[in-house]
């Protein structure tokens, strides 16, 4: 028998559906769907080939037909891994998902994350991509695809912004309820696409993990961004490591988000930014990933 998901769909505005999967820990995002006549559109797809499945289903139900486009806000495995399922006609994503896609790891390596059925995943990159803004119509209205030019999350985030609905699909620009993660990404080069993120004309933003939200996710964004940026200054005058000022400290407001050990991941960043790796450069993710498990105290909780 299939197995059931913990999964709603939010019609945030009109013929705009955000599909929601709880709750929103490691490898549960959001999606969104379009359905359109001409062409629908989905934004990221799910983790694994049997979530895929489910929202493929899920936007049949809602009118989508065989004609579909795909926007990646990133190249993240929770974010792509479903592509090859939903199969697009064209997938769009900046023009550094590609490379990040062939460099990263679709299924991570055995023992990292608690066991998953990940399926068949097969790679499905993008079709075109672009390099600051794109704008498409998506069911008869205007979708305005940006980045933001600083890396994030990751170095290809992109949003996707209906300004005529003023909704928001942040990709993981945005978590609600989660821990920011930007190991892969910048810890300062987030911060400084708060503002550009703050201008936009929003009312209901869809993060990448966690129930829709308004703008105000963004200020406990910053402050947990600044919070390990303080914290990683303190580690590196100290001269300690990122797992020991993580263990260091009390992660007050932050410690009832999920995936708390992501601080660990996050230090590892933005002491690597602190002491010389320019934004979005090299930083040991072995290492990195080994020391969350440490901080975590074994496997990362996964329920994909
Ligand atoms: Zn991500």
């Amino acid at each position: 028998m299939a197995r059931s998901f913990d999964t709603q769909t939010l019609e945030v505005g009109d013929g705009i559906f955000a599909y929601i999967q709880r709750d929103g820990s490691w490898y549960l995002n959001n999606a969104g769907v379009i359905p359109d006549r001409k062409l629908s559109f989905f934004i990221d797809s799910a983790a694994t080939v049997a979530r895929a499945e489910a929202l493929l289903d899920e936007a049949h139900r809602l009118g989508v037909g065989d004609r579909v486009g795909m926007v990646a806000t990133h190249h993240h495995g929770d974010h792509t891994n479903g592509n090859a399922t939903i199969d697009p006609t064209f997938l769009v994503s900046h023009s550094t998902v590609p490379e990040e896609m062939s460099n990263g790891f679709a299924v991570p390596p055995p023992g990292l994350f608690t066991p998953v059925d990940w399926g068949d995943i097969e790679l499905r990159r993008p079709d075109f991509t672009f390099a600051s803004a794109l704008v498409l119509e998506v069911g008869g209205r205007r979708a305005e695809l940006r980045h933001f030019g600083h890396p994030a999350h990751t170095l290809g985030d992109c949003v996707v912004y209906f300004p005529d609905d003023r909704i928001l699909f942040a990709g993981d620009l945005a978590f609600n309820g989660g821990t920011p993660f930007a190991l892969m990404g910048s810890v300062q080069g987030w911060l400084d696409s708060l503002d550009a993120l703050r201008s936009l004309d929003v009312e209901t933003i869809i993060p990448g993990h966690g129930e829709p939200c308004g703008m105000d996710v963004f200020e406990g964004i910053e402050r947990y961004l600044r919070f390990v940026y303080d914290l990683a200054q303190q580690a590196v005058g100290a001269g300690i490591g990122p797992l020991e000022a993580a263990r260091s400290v009390d992660l007050g407001e932050f410690a009832g988000w999920h995936d708390p050990e992501r601080i660990v991941g996050n230090l590892h960043r933005a002491m690597a930014e602190l002491t010389g790796t320019a934004p979005g450069g090299y930083v040991d993710l072995v290492s990195a990933f080994g020391e969350m498990m440490t901080y975590h105290g074994g496997p990362l909780a996964c329920f994909a």
